[in-house]
């Protein structure tokens, strides 16, 4: 047996799909307006980028404090929370990559729901371990297919709430549910990357559950609010956890300015005030206009909508459409595996008239 002529990679690697981001490039000849990453609408929190342009004005030649205390103690403060029990990453990602590294490996398995947020398998197939999908109702996570898809190779359930793409969520009730049914050794990720959104009232951005157990963990991120250039993640779990992933992150995993933008965000509640209402009114808004008999909106607690088209070429029409002039939306038929979907992020106004303008085309028809 000859040795390979380069390097080989583990072989669950070359298996899994690649990220596929949301397309910010618009059609030649048009202003792009991007509305497929899900970004803040309204810009940066004043705040928070005061205190990114006076850390970089300070320079940057020295390493910045290794365990982003400086923001742990805000978010401490704003969520009234144990710093010791935060750990922050260079964006959630960075959080959920480490979590999935630390507690699966080959053999294992993860369960997460059909139409969850695409980083999971990717995550799950770079610790060698497998997806087990869970379908969903109606584009909501089933508690009961969940649990149902648990086995005794079961180590991590992976949970966003509300979730990405679809924009649904599981009230608390249903989120306690799926926690009592799950083995103590099972890890249960909750990633509430769009709490600050919700307006749902029976809804839980999970402290509770953490609280409650050892074996939750919550996974928060500051890109949806202003700063996803900063890449700035936080999680909340119980203290072994955070140990555990204190030793295997990056010992400079966010950048000073990073944490220190994070850090007056996690503080500007009048900004957060500001876009989580402008979200609201214009999420409404966008949800009403577009729904008709051709074209169905998921009742979302998110910052974007999912509307779903009776086929995938109407889908691709309508994002033909939107595309040509210059808005462009998320496709998540290959990525998620809803071809007949678009995903649209809650722009600025004038850019949500232009999409029902562009849209009604589509509607309305017998
Ligand atoms: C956007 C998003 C994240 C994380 O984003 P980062 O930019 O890495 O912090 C995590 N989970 C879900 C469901 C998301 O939509």
């Amino acid at each position: 047996m000859s040795a390979p002529d380069r390097p080989v990679p583990r072989p669950g690697l070359l298996t899994i799909a690649p990220y596929v981001p949301g397309r910010s490039q618009a059609a030649p000849g048009v202003e792009p307006v991007k509305l497929s990453a899900n970004e803040s609408p309204i810009g940066t929190s004043p705040m928070a980028l005061a205190a990114y342009k006076a850390a970089v004005a300070e320079g940057l030649e020295i390493y910045p404090e290794g365990t982003s205390r400086h923001l742990r103690i805000a978010l401490g403060e704003v969520y009234g929370l144990d710093p010791d029990r935060i750990l922050c990453g260079n964006g959630s990602d960075d959080i959920l990559h480490l979590l999935a590294q630390a507690f699966l490996g080959e053999g294992d398995e993860a369960v997460m729901s059909k139409y969850g947020f695409s980083v999971y398998p990717i995550i799950t197939r770079a610790a060698d371990a497998t997806i087990v999908m869970a379908e969903e109702e109606d584009y909501t996570a089933s508690v009961d297919a969940m649990l149902a898809a648990v086995t005794e190779r079961t180590r991590m359930v992976f949970l966003a709430n509300p979730n990405n793409p679809t924009g649904t969520y599981l009230p608390a009730s249903e989120l306690k549910r799926l926690h009592a049914g799950l083995r103590p050794d099972i890890l249960f990720v909750l990633d509430s990357a769009y709490a600050d959104f919700v307006t749902a009232d029976d809804y839980t951005v999970g402290v509770d559950l953490v609280d409650n157990a050892r074996n939750v963990v919550m996974v928060r991120t500051f890109s949806k609010i202003g700063l996803a250039a900063a890449r700035v993640g936080w999680m909340y779990g119980p203290r072994e956890i955070v140990e555990l992933v204190n030793r295997i992150r990056g010992p400079f995993n966010l950048n000073r300015p990073a944490i220190f933008a994070a850090a007056a965000a996690a503080r500007d509640a009048a900004f957060n005030q500001r876009l989580r209402e402008y979200n609201a009114d214009w999420r409404d808004w966008l949800s009403q206009s577009l729904n008709s008999n051709q074209m169905r909106v998921l009742p979302s607690q998110g910052n974007f909508i999912l509307v779903l088209f009776p086929d995938a070429a109407q889908a691709a029409a309508a994002f033909q459409a939107l595309y040509q002039q210059g808005l462009i939306v998320r496709e998540v038929g290959e990525s998620y595996g809803i071809p007949n979907g678009l995903r649209i992020s809650i722009g600025p106004e004038d850019a949500m008239r232009r999409v029902v303008d562009i849209l009604k085309e589509f509607g309305g028809r017998p």
